[in-house]
């Protein structure tokens, strides 16, 4: 049996998008089918049924109604899948045989551009990252709801690597991908680590397209003349840019410009280290709350809180641009009067960038619009506000500043005050604006007045009293009248519908005012559908000033949110400059200091150079302050960095070119690897990637594996770093042991969080002091913890006897036991390269557990081996 000509018109389009869910228009339903049907019945929770296809068997189906579409398609994307619209593109009445159907647009989690879909305060990133040859890879980016588009390429060993970090800054919902960049491990592993990101393949390099004759068709030769010799981020753009005229099926008049940047003009942190230090994302819950952005995110624009977002993810690296940063705020921070009138203004524009890429879509309606334009009436009192600035940055972006007054006028003179949401109603263009809309409302205006009169004339002419006037969309207006008053219609009253209790008449009168009424209604609705789109054309042909002046405003709204946060909590500008060292005075956790509420923080100092203290070592018992430290050190560098004030009285900050921040132990259960493992790599990634202008944080390391060989690692790294590399280092541990390294490494010192012991009572001071530790406090936090009393008790019996292990093979080394003086010499002796094994071995010994008895076994047996 043949499929029905539907089912296979229906097979033909499902062809073109084999890898989307294809939502088929029938009427006024979506439907779906076959495997699609089976799997958005589940995904949706809608019912599955069957529809007669002309085989024998039904097929799968179900629908949704296409006035509902919105929610189901926005579940469907997020769960990371794609759904492409087929509606039919000719009306039903004139199709001759089946409807011509045709795929307009494929949504997919990298092209939302609707904004119910996506956060305000968050850009929707979909990006391409393709590698041309051997260590060559270029990415481009771009978020089609704002029209931003990005590229970049890097080269060379790290360059892969450099590239993922770019990735995981942009969080980006969709990534496309070449086939050697998926078959990379490490791309593997760091992408499917990513929340919420789906991954597209874009085939072999050789499949991609011509990507010259893509972008100078798309940005004009102009434009694109400036890449000529950059192959790697031309590439990813043209795979981009086809990519979007694949599923988008529109001219993309929004993305106006392409602009090149290198992560390099910015200070690096990899995906370890914006997870550790909470900059935008919890660590937990991977949400805004409890973050650094939540702490300085005042905006009132859904583009400011996108650009402060940015920047809080992208600090910069060039004194001079962030000394321009830091000059507008403070010049914020000074003047609560600018701030205001900045402020007042600032919270009554909308979105304008993805009111504006709606408009350039085609898609805004008559609410966007108006949106559009109560926001650019604000615009005068911002650029009014700014002519009183001095600081450099604040007046470029006031000498640039394009109040749109044109657009402005338009828009006033031109749209009605409260349009319907749909643009197939009328009452989308205001009276004065267009003078065939007058007249045929006036029109309309008369004939409904005159129908309005009708039914009392026609009572008194009649003196048929219940007689009325009706209107349905069958017979259009009519006169009714009961049956008990049928013998007193008049001869004129001609007779069109029969109820069971009453007659419906019309008169030729009624049908003139009729056909001027709803022509009227039609022709305008029609003519202020067609104005409207003009009107929206005319704000799309000028995106991108709109754009310009969004990023302006974007900027402002950004320096007001960090005065604001800087004013409201006592920060100070840090003083910024190139001479790598980092002193703090008073310094506090932005985040916690909120958290705990006004004086329940306890300040801290900080001194580091690139000289005699670029290793602080940092002991102290559990819960005493050390990470907190260490992250707020981390946190006042990047503030300082993106341009912001600082919490601390006091602040010189010498200039990070990355910060690395590797924090306990995660485990990264996903990926298959061990807590020791992921350790492991995160620790090799800092000693591949640190500089000497680096800030290297490490809170705990060697935790995974036993008491010695940890120890030993973490000395070894703690001596590469400061050795080797040189770079500024926070190190945390619980090996007390190690504090022996100053003295022996010039640039270490100690520090450890105070403790104050009172008989039984431990109070944490959170006080960071020159100090070394001297106990670990660990039964204590035990307590603390709720652990039963029994367990507390055993364990701190078991502490005491292992002390005086620890002593006993303290003693040795200090030559008051015998036995161990024997182990000892013999030791020194033994230390020579061809001894290799033996020294292996006996480092390798847990000697604070070994007996007496057990050592002179030992001892013996090797006596043996030699
Ligand atoms: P550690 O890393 O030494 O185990 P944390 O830094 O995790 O300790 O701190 C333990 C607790 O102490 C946290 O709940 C934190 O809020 C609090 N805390 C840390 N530093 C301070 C401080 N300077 N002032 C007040 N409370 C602090």
């Amino acid at each position: 049996m043949a499929l029905t000509p539907m089912m296979q018109q229906y097979l033909e389009i499902k062809k073109q998008v084999p890898d989307a869910i294809l939502f088929f228009r029938l009427g006024d339903f979506y439907e779906m089918f076959f495997e699609d049907a089976k799997l958005a019945s589940k995904e949706l929770e809608i019912t599955l049924t069957g529809r007669d296809a002309g085989e024998p068997e039904r097929v799968p189906m179900c629908g949704v109604p296409f006035h509902s579409a919105d929610n189901y398609i926005s579940k469907l994307i997020d769960k990371g899948y794609k759904v492409a619209i087929c509606e039919q593109v000719e009306d039903p009445r004139a199709a001759r045989g089946i409807v011509k159907r045709e795929v307009v647009r494929v949504i997919t989690p990298g092209t939302v551009i609707d904004g119910s879909m996506l956060n305000e305060k968050d850009n929707n990133y979909l990006v391409a990252l393709c590698q041309v040859n051997t260590g060559t890879y270029g990415m481009a980016v771009t978020d089609l709801s704002t029209g931003l588009f990005q590229v970049t390429e890097m080269e060379g060993p790290w360059a892969l690597d450099g590239l993922l970090d770019e990735v995981v800054r942009l969080s980006p919902r969709e990534v496309l991908l070449t086939h050697d960049v998926i078959k990379d491990e490490k791309a593997a592993r760091v992408l499917n680590s990513l929340p919420a990101t789906t991954l597209t393949t874009l085939g072999h390099i050789s499949d991609l397209p011509d990507y010259w004759q893509i972008l100078t068709d798309h940005f004009g030769a102009d434009k694109i003349a400036a890449y000529l010799n950059k192959q790697a981020m031309c590439q990813a753009a043209g795979s981009l840019l086809r990519y979007l005229t694949e599923t988008q099926r529109r001219k993309l008049k929004h993305i106006t410009e392409i602009t090149s940047y290198s992560p390099k003009a910015y200070m690096v942190l990899d995906g370890v280290a914006r997870r550790n230090l909470e900059i935008t994302r919890s660590l937990r819950v991977g949400e805004k709350k409890g973050t650094l952005l939540w702490v300085l995110d005042k905006t009132r624009t859904a583009m400011g809180g996108r650009m402060l977002k940015n920047w809080l993810e992208q600090p910069l690296i060039d004194l001079v641009k962030i000394q321009e940063r830091l000059d507008a705020v403070e010049e914020l921070v000074n003047s609560l009067l600018l701030r205001e009138e900045l402020a007042g203004a600032l919270k009554q524009i909308y979105d304008l960038e993805r009111l504006t890429a709606r408009a350039a879509y085609g898609s805004a309606n008559g609410r966007d619009m108006t949106a559009l334009l109560g926001s650019l009436e604000k615009l005068p009192l911002i650029h009014e506000a700014l002519q009183q600035c001095q600081s450099p940055l604040l007046r470029s972006i006031c000498a640039q500043f394009d109040t749109l007054a044109d657009l402005r006028d338009l828009l006033f003179s031109s749209l009605a005050e409260n349009p319907p949401v749909s643009l197939r109603d009328g009452g989308l263009i205001k009276e004065g604006y267009h003078a065939e809309v007058d007249q045929l409302r006036a029109a309309a205006r008369d004939g409904k007045a005159w129908l309005a009169g009708l039914e009392a004339r026609e009572k008194e002419k009649t003196g048929i009293k219940n007689l009325k006037v009706g209107f349905n969309k069958v017979f259009g207006y009519y006169l009714e009248v009961t049956r008990a008053n049928l013998n007193a219609v008049p001869d004129y009253y001609q007779r069109r519908q029969t109820l069971a209790n009453a007659e419906r008449f019309i008169t030729p009168e009624l049908k003139e005012y009729e056909s001027m009424i709803l022509g009227a209604e039609d022709r305008l609705v029609e003519l202020e559908y067609n104005l409207f789109v003009e009107i929206r054309n005319r704000v799309a042909a000028e995106v991108h000033r709109i754009q310009k002046t969004a990023a302006l405003v974007a900027q402002i709204d950004a320096l007001v949110s960090l005065a604001e946060v800087a004013a409201r909590q006592g920060y100070v500008r840090p003083e910024v400059s190139d001479d790598g060292r980092i002193e703090i005075t008073e310094g506090r956790h932005p985040v916690v200091e909120v958290t705990l509420g006004p004086g329940g923080f306890v300040p801290n100092d900080t001194y580091l150079d690139t000289e005699n203290q670029r290793l602080c070592l940092i002991t102290g018992p559990n819960m005493g302050g050390k990470s907190t430290y260490q992250r707020q050190v981390a946190l006042i560098v990047l503030m300082a960095q993106v341009g912001s004030f600082v919490p601390a009285s006091r602040a010189k900050i010498g200039i990070v070119d990355r910060i690395f921040a590797r924090v306990g132990a995660s485990d990264d259960l996903t990926s298959g690897q061990s807590t020791f493992m992921v350790e492991m790599f995160e620790t090799k990634q800092i000693l591949d990637h640190t500089t000497p202008k680096s800030l290297v944080i490490i809170d705990e390391l060697g935790r995974g594996t036993s008491n010695l060989e940890g120890m030993a690692i973490a000395q070894a790294v703690i001596e590469y770093l400061h050795n080797a590399v040189g770079c500024r280092t926070l190190f945390s541990t619980h090996y007390h042991e190690l504090a022996e390294l100053e003295g022996l490494l010039p640039g270490l010192k100690n520090y450890a969080t105070a403790v104050k012991e009172q008989g039984n009572q431990v109070a944490f001071l959170r006080k960071v002091v020159r100090a070394r530790a001297s106990k670990s406090y660990g039964v204590h936090c035990a307590r603390l913890a709720g652990l039963p009393g029994d367990i507390i008790h055993r364990a701190a019996e078991l502490v005491q006897q292992l002390e005086y292990h620890q002593r006993a093979a303290q003693e040795v080394v200090a030559g008051k036991n015998q036995v161990a003086v024997a182990i000892h010499e013999q030791q020194l002796t033994m230390f020579s390269t061809e001894h290799d094994w033996l020294r292996e071995e006996i480092l390798a010994l847990d000697i604070p557990n070994m007996t007496p008895l057990q050592s002179l076994n030992y001892l013996d047996k090797l006596q043996r081996k030699l």
